[in-house]
C-alpha cells in the first residue's frame, strides 16, 4: 500500500492537529519549552471555528461587580449538571483570570470599561454568591467578536515560537503502536503527498462534531475528525448524548446570534407576545442556561405558540436597547441579522430557533489533557502519548450542559494545561523508537479505498442522510420510541459507507476525498450519540428524555463511555469525580437545578 503513494518523512516532539484557539495555545505553550513542535491544520489556522466565537470568555475578574473563581465554579458544576468534574472544573474556574490576563498582553483587544478595564457582560447561568445572588458579568468580549480577536492574536503570538505549522494538511489517522500513540499521517491537500509525522506525544484540537447535524452554527469543517481518529484508535468516546442546542440560532440559516444579545437586555417573544421565559425560570428568565431556554422554546412552538405561518420559530427582541449600545456592543450580529434574516435589529425581532452549537461529549481527558480510558478497571487510565484539547475533548468541565463562554476559557486554560504537561513529560530531542515498517498502512488503506470507490452512495448522499437523522431523532426532546428509531435509522447510513462512491480520483485538493473521510469521522460519532442517548434512561442537562423526565443520581450520575468497533456500540460507566482538586473549596452537592 505503502508504495503507491510517496511518503514524506518528519519527526518532532510533539505534533498538534487543530490549529484553533485550543490547538495554537497547546501550540505555542509546547514549543515554549524547547520542544520540537509542529502543528498540521486543514484549514488556515484564522480560518478555524474559534473565529466565528462571539460573546465572549469567562473569568471572574469582577470588573463589572463582585465576582470570585468560586462562584464561576458554582455555576459551572450547576450548569454541568452534576455531570462535570470538579477537579476539572476547579482548575479551570481558577486558572481563568489569568489566562484571560494572559490573553489581553498577547493583544486581544477587549471592549473596555469607562475606567479602562476589560468590559464583561451577563451570562446565562452567571450568577453571584453560589447561585444566590443576582447575574454576574463575568464574560470578557471583544465587542461580538471575541473567538476572531482571540484567535487572530494567538496566531500573532504563535509566530514568534518555533512552530512549524503545516497548513492544509488533513491528518487522517493516528499512529498507534501497542497502544501508545508514536504520531498521525496526513495529507497535503495541495499535492497528495503523504506526511509521515514521528512524535512522543499528538494532540487533538480539531473541534467539535456539530456537522453530524442538518442545522448547526457550527463551521462546515467541524465533522469532529480527531473524535473519528481516536474510535479508530479504540478510544473510547464520553458524554456523547450530551449535544447543546443554542436558543437563538436565526431561523432558517442556523447562524448564531450570541447569548450576549440577551446579556445586554435581548429578550424572547411567542406568537402572543409574551415574553414566556417568565414562566419556565422566574428568576433568571431569558438568562437561564442553554438547555432551559431552548426547552422552554420548544415547548412554546409545541403548544402551538411559535412565531410565523408555521409557527416554527421564536421572536429575539433588541428593538428596545439603544441603539448607540447595539453598535458598540453587537456590531457583529446586527449585520448578521440583516444579511441572513433580513431584518433591521433597531426595528424589529430576529426570527430565531433552537440550534446545533456544541459538543459536550468527546475525547475523554484528564485536567493536564492526557487522553483516558478505561482499562484493567482503571477509569483514569492514560493512553501514552495521545492528548486533546478544546471541543474535541471531554475533560469534563462542561458535563451535561456548558454555560456559554464557558469554551473560550476551557480552549486557553486547558492548552495550556497541555503544554505544561507535555513540557514536563518529554525532554527535547529524546530518540524515537524505530516505527514498524506498515505505520502509514492503516492510513493509507482508508485513503485508497476512499479514493477508487465505485459504490451507488455518493458521500452529500450519506451525509444528508445521517444529518436528517440526527436533526429527527437526536433533538431538543428525546423520548424511548424516537431514540430506538434513531439507533435503527442511524446504523442502517452507517452500512451505507461500504457503498461510498467518489468521482474524483485526483490527489490535487480532491474536496470529494477529503469530504468522505469527514463523514468516515462523523458517522461513528453520530452512532454512538444516539446509542449512548438512547441508553441514558435519565434527563440531565441537555439530554432531555421525556419517558424519564427527571434527573436519576443514583444510576446515572455517571459519565458515558462508548467504544465504536465494527459497526457496533459498547457502552460503559465512568465515575463522576466527585472531589476537588484542593482543600480551598468543597465538593459542590448535587440539588435540584432551578433558574
Ligand atoms: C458560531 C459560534 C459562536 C461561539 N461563541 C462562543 C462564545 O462566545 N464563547 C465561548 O466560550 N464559546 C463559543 N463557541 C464555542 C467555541 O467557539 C468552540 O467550542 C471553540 O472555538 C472550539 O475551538 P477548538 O480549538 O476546539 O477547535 P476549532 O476552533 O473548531 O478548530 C479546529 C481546528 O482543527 C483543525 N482540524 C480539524 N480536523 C483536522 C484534520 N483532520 N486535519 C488537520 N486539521 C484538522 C482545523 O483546521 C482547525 O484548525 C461558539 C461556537 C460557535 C460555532
Amino acid at each position: 500500500m505503502a508504495e503507491a503513494y510517496k511518503i514524506i518523512d518528519h519527526t518532532y516532539d510533539a505534533v498538534v492537529v487543530g490549529a484553533g484557539g485550543s490547538g495554537l495555545r497547546a501550540a505555542m505553550g509546547i514549543a515554549e519549552t524547547g520542544l520540537k513542535t509542529a502543528c498540521i491544520t486543514k484549514v488556515f489556522p484564522t480560518r478555524s471555528h474559534t473565529v466565528a466565537a462571539q460573546g465572549g470568555i469567562a473569568a471572574s475578574l469582577g470588573n463589572m461587580g463582585p465576582d470570585h473563581w468560586t462562584w464561576h465554579m458554582y455555576d459551572t458544576v450547576k450548569g454541568s449538571d452534576w455531570l462535570g468534574d470538579q477537579d476539572a472544573i476547579e482548575y479551570l474556574c481558577r486558572e481563568a483570570p489569568k489566562a484571560v490576563y494572559e490573553l489581553e498582553h498577547y493583544g486581544v483587544p477587549f471592549s473596555r470599561t469607562e475606567e479602562g478595564k476589560i468590559y464583561q457582560r451577563a451570562f446565562g447561568g452567571m450568577t453571584q454568591d453560589m447561585g444566590n445572588g443576582p447575574p454576574a458579568q463575568r464574560t470578557c468580549a471583544a465587542a461580538d467578536r471575541t473567538g476572531h480577536a482571540m484567535l487572530h492574536a494567538l496566531y500573532q503570538q504563535s509566530l514568534k515560537y518555533d512552530t512549524d505549522f503545516y497548513i492544509e494538511y488533513f491528518a487522517i489517522d493516528l499512529i498507534m503502536v501497542n497502544g501508545e500513540c508514536k504520531g498521525v499521517i496526513a495529507m497535503c491537500m495541495e499535492d497528495g503527498t503523504i506526511h509521515r509525522f514521528r512524535a512522543h506525544s499528538v494532540v487533538l484540537a480539531t473541534g467539535g462534531y456539530g456537522r453530524c447535524y442538518f442545522s448547526a452554527t457550527s463551521a462546515h469543517t467541524s465533522t469532529g475528525d480527531g473524535g473519528g481518529m481516536a474510535i479508530r484508535a479504540g478510544v473510547p468516546m464520553q458524554d456523547m448524548e450530551f449535544v447543546q442546542f443554542h436558543p437563538t440560532g436565526i431561523y432558517g440559516a442556523g447562524v448564531l446570534i450570541t447569548e450576549g444579545a440577551r446579556g445586554e437586555g435581548g429578550y424572547l417573544t411567542n406568537s402572543a407576545g409574551e415574553r414566556f421565559m417568565e414562566r419556565y425560570a422566574p428568576h433568571a428568565k431569558d438568562l437561564a442556561s442553554r438547555d432551559v431556554v431552548s426547552r422552554s422554546m420548544a415547548m412554546e412552538m409545541r403548544e402551538g405558540r411559535g412565531v410565523g405561518a408555521e409557527g416554527d420559530h421564536i421572536n429575539l427582541h433588541l428593538n428596545h436597547i439603544d441603539p448607540a449600545v447595539l453598535h458598540e456592543r453587537l456590531p457583529g450580529i446586527s449585520e448578521t441579522a440583516k444579511i441572513f434574516a433580513g431584518v433591521d435589529v433597531t426595528k424589529e425581532p430576529i426570527p430565531v430557533t433552537p440550534t446545533v452549537h456544541y459538543n459536550m461529549g468527546g475525547i475523554p481527558t484528564n485536567y493536564h489533557g492526557e487522553v483516558v480510558t478505561l482499562k484493567d478497571g482503571d477509569p483514569d487510565s492514560v493512553v501514552p502519548g495521545l492528548f486533546a484539547v478544546g471541543e474535541a475533548a471531554c475533560v469534563s468541565v462542561h458535563g451535561a450542559n456548558r454555560l456559554g463562554s464557558n469554551s473560550l476559557i476551557d480552549l486557553v486554560v486547558f492548552g495550556r494545561a497541555t503544554a505544561h504537561r507535555i513540557g514536563a513529560t518529554v525532554k527535547p530531542q529524546t530518540n524515537h523508537a524505530p516505527l514498524p515498517k506498515d505505520s502509514a498502512d492503516f492510513a493509507l488503506g482508508r485513503l485508497d479505498g476512499y479514493r477508487f470507490s465505485k459504490g451507488g452512495s455518493p458521500t452529500a448522499l450519506v451525509r444528508g442522510a445521517m444529518q436528517k437523522t440526527m436533526q429527527s431523532n437526536a433533538a431538543v426532546f428525546r423520548t424511548g420510541e424516537v431514540l430506538e428509531e434513531g439507533q435503527r435509522k442511524i446504523d442502517a447510513v452507517y452500512q451505507r459507507m461500504a457503498d461510498i462512491g467518489i468521482a474524483d480520483r485526483s490527489l490535487i485538493f480532491n474536496t470529494d476525498l477529503i469530504e468522505t473521510l469527514e463523514l468516515d469521522n462523523m458517522i461513528p460519532q453520530a452512532v454512538v450519540t444516539m446509542h449512548a442517548a438512547a441508553a441514558r434512561h435519565e434527563s440531565r442537562g441537555a439530554h432531555m428524555h421525556e419517558d424519564y423526565p427527571n434527573r436519576d443520581d443514583e444510576k446515572f450520575m455517571q459519565h458515558s463511555l462508548a467504544w465504536f468497533r465494527d459497526g457496533g456500540v459498547t457502552l460503559a460507566q465512568r465515575p463522576v469525580h466527585n472531589y476537588t482538586l484542593t482543600d480551598e473549596v468543597s465538593y459542590i452537592k448535587p440539588k435540584a437545578r432551578v433558574y
